[in-house]
């Protein structure tokens, strides 16, 4: 089994703290150093973080100093997972790659970079390979690898099959999205507590945005983007995890019926099935029938929070197909999916 020594750059944050949670035991990872602010470095790390996942502090990161996020600090780490701050990463993000040390970020800052794949293994695979267009080193030891929004997570996952089979023309949506989405403290309880919140400050043009190129081919070196508009409108909710999402679509071809439809989802092959990775899902997507699901207290968990699950497909009396998407907004929407990109990155040698 390939062995790496990792680091979590932002690991005080809540992705930082779901980045521990998920990587105790990880067959491949192991946590060898930590990094944050300067508010947190030179603390243990159980001295600086407000522990907030619902299992106790792993011992094996609990006298882990924090560092700051400075590449030269450090040594003998393969790669980082970034959860940091928007405010922060696009520099120290960069600092670390023109180090020659590789970042798997969460962040938004790299995403739209014409040079960086905005990956999810099961959608565009392909787009890895933009790595070589990255020039932070002469030698490419160095490179950043970003996964999408949160919501685009689930959003994506759904429109891939419809793509594939019938073509989108025009996709439009209303996210109900979980507290946790906000980090840590968050939404003011009196804010969110019995009451939804019309708007996400930022989020609605990056809905609208990273699905193009996530659906983009990639073409001799760069990505020719998805050419369909994407009408998003975010709202919060008072849930804890998982991003739900009403998505109305017009597709190409349309489908004889909504049970074609169904069955183009149900039937769906993930391409990193068989590459044996060990955070990826066994079913990425569950398709139901019962119109009672997917409810996100119920099934954000589903196979370790990396599914996608999608249910109330039917036909639509103004586009084509409605549905409902959801998935677990800090697992398979930060910290999983930053994980399973890493575990794709290797397999295709790109971490080794
Ligand atoms: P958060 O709880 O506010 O955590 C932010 C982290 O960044 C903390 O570790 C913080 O360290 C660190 N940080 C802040 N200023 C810094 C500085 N000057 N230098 C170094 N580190 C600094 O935020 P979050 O919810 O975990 O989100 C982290 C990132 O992931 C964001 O870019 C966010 O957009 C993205 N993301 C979040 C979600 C989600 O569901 N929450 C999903 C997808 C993507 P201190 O504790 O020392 O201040």
């Amino acid at each position: 089994m390939p062995q790496f020594n990792v680091g979590i750059l932002g690991a005080t944050g809540a992705v930082g703290q779901k980045f521990i949670r998920l990587l105790q035991d990880h067959p491949w990872f192991t946590i060898q150093a930590l990094g944050a602010s300067g508010r947190s470095a030179g603390k243990t790390y159980k001295d600086a973080a407000n522990w907030i996942e619902s299992i106790p502090l792993p011992q094996s990161v609990a006298d882990i100093k924090v560092k700051n996020c400075k590449a030269s600090e450090f040594d003998g780490i393969d790669f980082v997972f970034s959860g940091l701050d928007s405010s922060v990463a696009t520099e120290i993000e960069r600092d670390f790659a023109e180090n020659g040390i590789p970042v798997i970020s969460n962040a938004k800052n790299y995403r739209t970079d014409p040079t960086v794949p905005l990956l999810v293994p099961e959608v565009n695979p392909d787009h890895i390979d933009l790595i070589s267009t990255q020039s932070f080193t002469e030698d490419q030891s160095g490179w950043i690898v970003t996964n999408p929004n949160c919501v685009v997570i689930p959003l994506v996952m759904s429109l891939k099959p419809f793509n594939d089979h019938y073509g989108i023309e025009s996709v439009v949506l209303t996210s109900l999205q979980a507290i946790s989405g906000a980090g840590y403290p968050g939404v003011p309880s009196l804010d969110i507590l019995g009451n939804v919140i019309p708007l996400i400050g930022g989020e609605e043009p990056k809905i609208s945005e990273e699905p193009l190129k996530l659906l983009g081919k990639l073409n001799e070196g760069s990505i020719e983007h998805a050419d369909f508009p994407i009408q998003a409108t975010a709202t919060r909710v008072p849930v804890i995890n998982g991003h739900l999402l009403s998505v109305t679509v017009k597709l190409k071809n349309a489908p004889a019926d909504v049970e074609e439809a169904k069955q183009a989802l149900k039937n769906w092959k993930s391409p990193i099935a068989g590459l044996d990775l060990p955070s990826a899902p066994e079913f990425p997507l569950n398709v139901f029938d019962d119109e009672r699901y997917p409810q996100p207290r119920l099934h954000a968990d589903s196979e370790k929070g990396m599914q996608t699950a999608i249910g109330r497909v039917r036909s639509c009396n103004v586009f084509d197909l409605s549905y409902i998407a959801m998935a677990h907004n800090t697992i398979r929407g930060a910290a999983g999916g930053a994980i399973l990109n890493a575990e794709l990155l290797v397999r295709k040698g790109f971490l080794s």
